[in-house]
Protein backbone atom coordinates (compact mmCIF):
# COMPACT_ATOMS: atom_id res chain seq x y z
CA UNK A 1 0.00 0.00 0.00
CA UNK A 2 2.74 2.12 0.52
CA UNK A 3 4.34 1.45 -2.19
CA UNK A 4 1.21 2.66 -4.12
CA UNK A 5 0.86 5.50 -2.44
CA UNK A 6 4.25 6.53 -3.03
CA UNK A 7 4.15 5.89 -6.55
CA UNK A 8 0.94 8.27 -6.97
CA UNK A 9 2.78 10.83 -4.72
CA UNK A 10 5.64 10.30 -7.45
CA UNK A 11 3.21 10.87 -10.45
CA UNK A 12 1.68 13.97 -8.68
CA UNK A 13 5.28 15.57 -8.39
CA UNK A 14 6.60 14.24 -11.96
CA UNK A 15 10.47 14.45 -12.99
CA UNK A 16 11.28 16.78 -10.88
CA UNK A 17 13.52 16.01 -7.28
CA UNK A 18 11.68 16.24 -4.61
CA UNK A 19 11.14 18.93 -2.25
CA UNK A 20 11.43 18.16 1.63
CA UNK A 21 9.94 19.38 4.39
CA UNK A 22 11.42 21.08 7.06
CA UNK A 23 9.67 22.68 10.35
CA UNK A 24 8.34 25.63 8.62
CA UNK A 25 6.37 23.54 6.49
CA UNK A 26 5.16 21.50 9.05
CA UNK A 27 4.14 24.05 11.53
CA UNK A 28 1.90 25.77 8.36
CA UNK A 29 0.69 22.76 7.65
CA UNK A 30 -0.87 22.19 10.76
CA UNK A 31 -1.97 25.62 11.45
CA UNK A 32 -4.42 25.16 7.84
CA UNK A 33 -5.06 21.11 8.68
CA UNK A 34 -8.11 21.30 6.29
CA UNK A 35 -6.39 22.10 3.44
CA UNK A 36 -6.09 19.07 1.15
CA UNK A 37 -4.16 20.92 -1.48
CA UNK A 38 -1.26 21.82 0.80
CA UNK A 39 -1.16 18.32 2.03
CA UNK A 40 -0.89 16.45 -1.22
CA UNK A 41 1.19 19.05 -2.62
CA UNK A 42 3.87 19.09 0.18
CA UNK A 43 3.33 15.10 0.73
CA UNK A 44 4.08 15.03 -3.16
CA UNK A 45 7.14 17.05 -3.00
CA UNK A 46 6.15 19.60 -5.69
CA UNK A 47 8.06 22.54 -5.77
CA UNK A 48 5.53 25.03 -4.38
CA UNK A 49 7.33 28.40 -4.78
CA UNK A 50 8.17 27.38 -8.23
CA UNK A 51 4.66 26.21 -9.52
CA UNK A 52 3.52 29.43 -8.04
CA UNK A 53 5.74 31.10 -10.12
CA UNK A 54 4.95 29.24 -13.12
CA UNK A 55 1.07 29.47 -13.26
CA UNK A 56 1.84 33.94 -12.49
CA UNK A 57 0.71 34.13 -9.11
CA UNK A 58 4.49 34.08 -7.32
CA UNK A 59 4.91 34.36 -3.98
CA UNK A 60 6.22 37.12 -1.55
CA UNK A 61 7.16 35.99 1.40
CA UNK A 62 10.56 34.32 3.03
CA UNK A 63 13.60 35.74 4.23
CA UNK A 64 15.24 39.31 2.77
CA UNK A 65 18.61 38.74 0.99
CA UNK A 66 19.80 40.97 4.50
CA UNK A 67 17.90 38.30 6.83
CA UNK A 68 19.62 35.23 5.17
CA UNK A 69 23.23 36.69 4.66
CA UNK A 70 23.11 37.42 8.27
CA UNK A 71 21.43 34.29 9.10
CA UNK A 72 24.37 32.35 7.38
CA UNK A 73 27.03 34.34 9.00
CA UNK A 74 25.60 33.53 12.20
CA UNK A 75 25.22 29.94 11.61
CA UNK A 76 28.90 29.80 10.03
CA UNK A 77 30.44 31.30 13.40
CA UNK A 78 28.66 29.14 15.67
CA UNK A 79 30.05 25.93 13.62
CA UNK A 80 33.91 27.80 13.05
CA UNK A 81 36.68 25.93 14.82
CA UNK A 82 35.54 22.91 15.33
CA UNK A 83 31.80 23.80 16.79
CA UNK A 84 33.95 25.60 20.20
CA UNK A 85 31.01 28.27 20.21
CA UNK A 86 28.10 25.80 20.36
CA UNK A 87 30.21 23.60 23.12
CA UNK A 88 30.68 26.76 25.33
CA UNK A 89 26.69 27.45 24.81
CA UNK A 90 25.96 23.90 25.32
CA UNK A 91 28.11 23.45 28.39
CA UNK A 92 26.70 26.59 29.70
CA UNK A 93 23.22 25.09 29.94
CA UNK A 94 24.92 21.60 30.94
CA UNK A 95 28.10 22.56 33.23
CA UNK A 96 28.67 18.86 33.72
CA UNK A 97 29.29 18.07 30.50
CA UNK A 98 32.36 16.96 29.27
CA UNK A 99 34.79 19.58 28.14
CA UNK A 100 35.02 17.77 25.09
CA UNK A 101 31.97 17.72 23.09
CA UNK A 102 32.06 15.12 20.36
CA UNK A 103 30.60 16.48 16.85
CA UNK A 104 29.39 14.86 14.24
CA UNK A 105 28.07 16.95 10.65
CA UNK A 106 25.90 14.16 8.58
CA UNK A 107 25.45 16.63 6.09
CA UNK A 108 25.17 14.21 2.92
CA UNK A 109 26.43 14.87 -0.65
CA UNK A 110 23.00 15.54 -3.21
CA UNK A 111 21.92 12.71 -3.68
CA UNK A 112 18.33 12.07 -3.11
CA UNK A 113 18.15 8.28 -3.94
CA UNK A 114 20.45 7.69 -0.87
CA UNK A 115 17.97 9.03 1.67
CA UNK A 116 17.01 5.85 3.02
CA UNK A 117 20.02 4.81 3.64
CA UNK A 118 21.28 8.15 5.06
CA UNK A 119 17.85 8.41 7.84
CA UNK A 120 19.10 4.79 8.84
CA UNK A 121 22.53 5.78 9.50
CA UNK A 122 21.28 8.89 11.34
CA UNK A 123 18.94 6.73 13.22
CA UNK A 124 21.38 4.31 14.45
CA UNK A 125 23.95 6.82 15.45
CA UNK A 126 21.92 8.96 17.71
CA UNK A 127 20.36 5.98 19.20
CA UNK A 128 23.24 4.09 20.10
CA UNK A 129 24.86 7.62 21.61
CA UNK A 130 21.69 7.39 23.90
CA UNK A 131 21.44 3.98 25.03
CA UNK A 132 25.04 4.11 25.62
CA UNK A 133 24.59 7.15 27.80
CA UNK A 134 28.58 8.39 27.18
CA UNK A 135 29.76 11.91 27.32
CA UNK A 136 28.06 14.15 25.01
CA UNK A 137 27.24 14.31 21.08
CA UNK A 138 26.32 16.94 18.71
CA UNK A 139 24.96 16.05 15.90
CA UNK A 140 24.85 18.20 12.50
CA UNK A 141 22.19 18.01 9.87
CA UNK A 142 20.86 14.59 10.66
CA UNK A 143 17.38 13.44 8.52
CA UNK A 144 14.84 12.49 10.55
CA UNK A 145 11.31 11.00 9.41
CA UNK A 146 7.47 12.28 10.45
CA UNK A 147 4.27 10.73 9.79
CA UNK A 148 2.33 13.22 7.77
CA UNK A 149 -1.07 12.32 6.80
CA UNK A 150 -0.36 8.81 6.91
CA UNK A 151 2.72 9.26 5.27
CA UNK A 152 6.60 8.62 6.59
CA UNK A 153 8.34 12.38 5.15
CA UNK A 154 11.57 12.85 5.82
CA UNK A 155 12.54 16.75 7.03
CA UNK A 156 14.86 18.89 5.70
CA UNK A 157 18.04 18.35 8.19
CA UNK A 158 18.34 21.93 9.27
CA UNK A 159 18.81 21.29 12.90
CA UNK A 160 21.38 20.36 15.69
CA UNK A 161 20.49 17.58 17.70
CA UNK A 162 22.35 17.55 21.18
CA UNK A 163 22.87 14.04 22.90
CA UNK A 164 23.80 14.33 26.54
CA UNK A 165 22.81 11.88 29.63
CA UNK A 166 20.39 9.58 27.59
CA UNK A 167 18.22 12.63 26.01
CA UNK A 168 18.29 13.71 23.01
CA UNK A 169 17.63 18.01 22.54
CA UNK A 170 16.64 20.03 19.38
CA UNK A 171 19.30 22.89 18.87
CA UNK A 172 17.31 25.82 17.07
CA UNK A 173 19.52 28.51 15.57
CA UNK A 174 18.03 31.97 14.99
CA UNK A 175 18.76 35.25 13.60
CA UNK A 176 16.05 37.70 15.66
CA UNK A 177 17.93 39.46 18.25
CA UNK A 178 17.57 39.11 22.21
CA UNK A 179 17.86 42.53 23.70
CA UNK A 180 18.05 43.02 27.34
CA UNK A 181 17.14 39.18 27.55
CA UNK A 182 13.92 40.14 25.78
CA UNK A 183 13.08 38.77 22.60
CA UNK A 184 10.01 39.44 19.70
CA UNK A 185 7.17 37.66 21.74
CA UNK A 186 6.22 36.22 18.00
CA UNK A 187 9.51 35.14 17.03
CA UNK A 188 10.16 33.21 19.82
CA UNK A 189 6.65 31.30 19.68
CA UNK A 190 7.35 30.60 16.10
CA UNK A 191 10.57 28.93 16.77
CA UNK A 192 9.16 27.04 19.25
CA UNK A 193 5.76 25.70 17.24
CA UNK A 194 8.68 24.88 14.43
CA UNK A 195 11.09 23.34 17.30
CA UNK A 196 7.64 21.10 18.34
CA UNK A 197 7.77 19.76 14.55
CA UNK A 198 11.14 18.30 15.14
CA UNK A 199 10.94 17.21 18.20
CA UNK A 200 7.84 14.79 17.22
CA UNK A 201 10.05 14.13 14.17
CA UNK A 202 12.86 12.93 16.77
CA UNK A 203 10.77 10.89 18.98
CA UNK A 204 9.39 8.65 15.96
CA UNK A 205 13.00 8.55 14.68
CA UNK A 206 14.37 7.24 18.02
CA UNK A 207 11.09 4.96 18.47
CA UNK A 208 10.69 6.51 21.89
CA UNK A 209 8.65 9.50 22.93
CA UNK A 210 10.79 9.76 26.50
CA UNK A 211 13.93 10.34 24.32
CA UNK A 212 13.63 13.70 23.67
CA UNK A 213 12.45 16.19 26.03
CA UNK A 214 9.41 18.99 25.86
CA UNK A 215 12.23 21.35 25.32
CA UNK A 216 14.25 23.15 22.80
CA UNK A 217 18.16 25.13 22.97
CA UNK A 218 16.95 28.24 21.53
CA UNK A 219 20.33 30.03 20.07
CA UNK A 220 19.95 33.97 18.55
CA UNK A 221 22.24 36.70 18.73
CA UNK A 222 22.45 38.65 21.70
CA UNK A 223 21.52 42.54 21.44
CA UNK A 224 22.99 43.96 18.60
CA UNK A 225 25.83 42.07 18.51
CA UNK A 226 26.64 38.94 16.87
CA UNK A 227 27.35 37.49 20.27
CA UNK A 228 25.14 34.22 20.65
CA UNK A 229 23.11 33.45 23.70
CA UNK A 230 20.99 30.23 24.24
CA UNK A 231 17.71 30.12 26.11
CA UNK A 232 16.21 26.86 27.90
CA UNK A 233 12.31 27.14 26.09
CA UNK A 234 9.58 24.76 26.93
CA UNK A 235 7.59 23.79 24.46
CA UNK A 236 4.75 21.49 25.85
CA UNK A 237 1.98 23.54 24.87
CA UNK A 238 3.41 23.91 21.09
CA UNK A 239 3.97 19.86 21.11
CA UNK A 240 0.49 19.35 22.11
CA UNK A 241 -1.12 21.38 19.66
CA UNK A 242 1.49 20.23 16.75
CA UNK A 243 0.58 16.70 17.56
CA UNK A 244 -3.45 17.41 17.51
CA UNK A 245 -3.55 19.00 14.70
CA UNK A 246 -1.14 16.30 12.60
CA UNK A 247 -3.94 13.94 13.70
CA UNK A 248 -6.52 16.24 12.29
CA UNK A 249 -4.67 15.77 8.96
CA UNK A 250 -7.04 13.35 6.26
CA UNK A 251 -5.03 10.18 5.91
CA UNK A 252 -3.21 11.01 1.90
CA UNK A 253 -4.33 8.02 0.61
CA UNK A 254 -8.20 9.09 1.28
CA UNK A 255 -7.15 12.56 -0.40
CA UNK A 256 -5.24 10.74 -3.39
CA UNK A 257 -8.37 8.14 -3.68
CA UNK A 258 -10.23 11.43 -4.87
CA UNK A 259 -8.22 12.63 -7.17
CA UNK A 260 -8.71 11.84 -11.50
CA UNK A 261 -6.27 9.15 -11.84
CA UNK A 262 -4.22 11.01 -13.95
CA UNK A 263 -3.70 14.10 -12.38
CA UNK A 264 -0.55 15.71 -11.96
CA UNK A 265 1.80 18.52 -11.30
CA UNK A 266 4.86 17.81 -13.12
CA UNK A 267 6.31 21.05 -13.86
CA UNK A 268 8.18 19.75 -17.23
CA UNK A 269 11.46 21.14 -15.62
CA UNK A 270 14.13 21.13 -18.81
CA UNK A 271 18.16 20.74 -18.48
CA UNK A 272 18.33 24.03 -17.07
CA UNK A 273 15.44 23.35 -14.34
CA UNK A 274 12.93 26.15 -15.64
CA UNK A 275 8.71 24.76 -15.82
CA UNK A 276 7.64 24.15 -19.59
CA UNK A 277 4.41 22.99 -19.04
CA UNK A 278 1.63 24.96 -20.05
CA UNK A 279 0.14 26.96 -16.95
CA UNK A 280 -3.17 26.01 -17.63
CA UNK A 281 -2.83 23.04 -17.48
CA UNK A 282 -0.97 23.29 -13.88
CA UNK A 283 -3.99 25.57 -13.07
CA UNK A 284 -6.71 22.93 -14.09
CA UNK A 285 -4.73 20.05 -12.14
CA UNK A 286 -4.68 22.40 -9.44
CA UNK A 287 -7.92 22.96 -9.68
CA UNK A 288 -8.52 19.38 -8.33
CA UNK A 289 -7.37 19.88 -5.35
CA UNK A 290 -9.61 21.08 -2.87
CA UNK A 291 -7.43 24.40 -1.26
CA UNK A 292 -9.10 26.06 2.40
CA UNK A 293 -7.81 29.78 1.70
CA UNK A 294 -7.56 31.98 4.52
CA UNK A 295 -5.91 35.64 4.53
CA UNK A 296 -3.19 33.56 7.06
CA UNK A 297 -1.95 31.90 4.14
CA UNK A 298 -0.17 34.73 2.81
CA UNK A 299 2.42 34.72 5.68
CA UNK A 300 3.41 31.05 5.61
CA UNK A 301 1.90 29.29 2.03
CA UNK A 302 3.81 29.93 -1.41
CA UNK A 303 0.01 28.95 -3.03
CA UNK A 304 -1.41 31.86 -1.12
CA UNK A 305 -1.99 34.49 -4.34
CA UNK A 306 -3.35 31.59 -6.51
CA UNK A 307 -5.38 30.53 -3.76
CA UNK A 308 -6.59 34.21 -2.56
CA UNK A 309 -7.44 34.59 -6.54
CA UNK A 310 -9.20 31.43 -6.68
CA UNK A 311 -11.32 32.25 -3.06
CA UNK A 312 -12.61 35.38 -4.41
CA UNK A 313 -16.09 36.56 -3.95
CA UNK A 314 -15.89 33.44 -1.10
CA UNK A 315 -16.23 33.95 2.78
CA UNK A 316 -13.15 32.38 3.25
CA UNK A 317 -11.54 35.59 1.49
CA UNK A 318 -12.73 37.47 4.22
CA UNK A 319 -10.97 35.51 7.11
CA UNK A 320 -11.47 32.61 9.60
CA UNK A 321 -13.84 34.36 12.25
CA UNK A 322 -15.46 35.97 9.15
CA UNK A 323 -16.43 32.84 8.02
CA UNK A 324 -17.11 30.58 10.65
CA UNK A 325 -19.22 33.64 12.24
CA UNK A 326 -21.43 33.05 8.78
CA UNK A 327 -22.12 29.60 9.55
CA UNK A 328 -20.54 28.05 6.52
CA UNK A 329 -22.08 30.12 4.04
CA UNK A 330 -19.75 29.80 1.02
CA UNK A 331 -20.17 33.15 -0.96
CA UNK A 332 -20.43 37.04 -0.38
CA UNK A 333 -23.29 37.13 -3.02
CA UNK A 334 -25.41 34.80 -0.65
CA UNK A 335 -24.59 36.81 2.42
CA UNK A 336 -25.94 39.61 0.76
CA UNK A 337 -28.76 38.06 -0.88
CA UNK A 338 -30.06 36.70 2.44
CA UNK A 339 -29.04 39.99 4.22
CA UNK A 340 -31.26 41.78 2.16
CA UNK A 341 -33.74 38.94 1.44
CA UNK A 342 -33.64 38.77 -1.91
CA UNK A 343 -32.40 35.66 -1.63
CA UNK A 344 -34.65 32.43 0.03
CA UNK A 345 -32.33 31.01 2.38
CA UNK A 346 -32.56 26.96 2.50
CA UNK A 347 -33.94 25.38 5.64
CA UNK A 348 -30.56 25.18 7.64
CA UNK A 349 -29.69 28.71 7.12
CA UNK A 350 -32.66 29.75 8.38
CA UNK A 351 -31.75 31.41 11.49
CA UNK A 352 -28.25 32.87 9.96
CA UNK A 353 -30.29 34.64 7.12
CA UNK A 354 -32.32 35.95 9.96
CA UNK A 355 -29.90 37.42 11.29
CA UNK A 356 -28.26 38.98 8.66
CA UNK A 357 -31.55 40.49 7.67
CA UNK A 358 -31.70 42.02 11.41
CA UNK A 359 -28.28 43.41 10.81
CA UNK A 360 -28.49 44.61 7.64
CA UNK A 361 -31.71 46.42 9.35
CA UNK A 362 -29.61 48.18 12.11
CA UNK A 363 -26.61 49.01 9.77
CA UNK A 364 -29.41 50.64 7.57
CA UNK A 365 -30.53 52.44 10.47
CA UNK A 366 -27.40 53.34 11.35
CA UNK A 367 -26.20 54.97 8.11
CA UNK A 368 -29.44 56.83 7.67
CA UNK A 369 -28.86 58.34 11.64
CA UNK A 370 -25.51 59.11 10.74
CA UNK A 371 -26.50 61.14 7.69
CA UNK A 372 -29.78 62.73 9.36
CA UNK A 373 -26.73 64.35 12.02
CA UNK A 374 -24.42 65.07 9.07
CA UNK A 375 -27.37 66.93 7.69
CA UNK A 376 -28.18 68.55 11.04
CA UNK A 377 -24.70 69.46 11.51
CA UNK A 378 -24.22 71.13 8.11
CA UNK A 379 -27.95 73.48 8.95
CA UNK A 380 -26.35 74.76 12.26
CA UNK A 381 -27.83 74.00 15.98
CA UNK A 382 -31.51 73.16 16.11
CA UNK A 383 -33.69 75.70 17.37
CA UNK A 384 -34.43 73.53 20.70
CA UNK A 385 -30.23 73.12 21.67
CA UNK A 386 -29.68 77.09 21.04
CA UNK A 387 -28.42 78.74 24.16
CA UNK A 388 -31.25 81.40 24.93
CA UNK A 389 -30.75 84.77 23.20
CA UNK A 390 -29.67 86.89 25.65
CA UNK A 391 -31.65 90.44 26.27
CA UNK A 392 -34.91 88.33 25.49
CA UNK A 393 -37.37 88.73 28.15
S1 LIG B 1 -2.42 29.03 0.20
FE1 LIG B 1 -3.76 27.56 -0.76
S2 LIG B 1 -2.65 25.62 -0.72
FE2 LIG B 1 -1.64 26.98 0.70
S3 LIG B 1 -2.58 26.49 2.68
FE3 LIG B 1 -3.70 28.23 1.83
S4 LIG B 1 -5.39 27.35 0.73
FE4 LIG B 1 -3.94 25.71 1.10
Amino acid sequence: MQNDTDARLRRIRGSARPTRHNARTIAALTGNPGCSRRTIVDTAGVDKEKLARHIGFPSRFGQSEFAITRTNAFQTLLRADDYAELTRLLREVFPEAPEQIQYLDLEATDNTDAQDQRYARDQALISQAIAGNTGATLFDHPLLSLNVAGQNVYLEPELLVFQYGGSAYVVQVRSFAVIDGQANGENVGQAALQAAGYVLALRQTLGNPDAAPPEVLLICPKDFSNVPTITRLDIRWQLIAVEYQLDRLTHIDTLLDALPPHLNLDLGLDASGNPTRPATELIDALRHLPARYFPECLSNCDLAFFCRHEATGHTAALGRSVREELGGIETIAEVLGFAEGTVAPPEEWDEAAALLRGAAWLYAESVAAAAYSGESAALGPSRDSREPERGVS
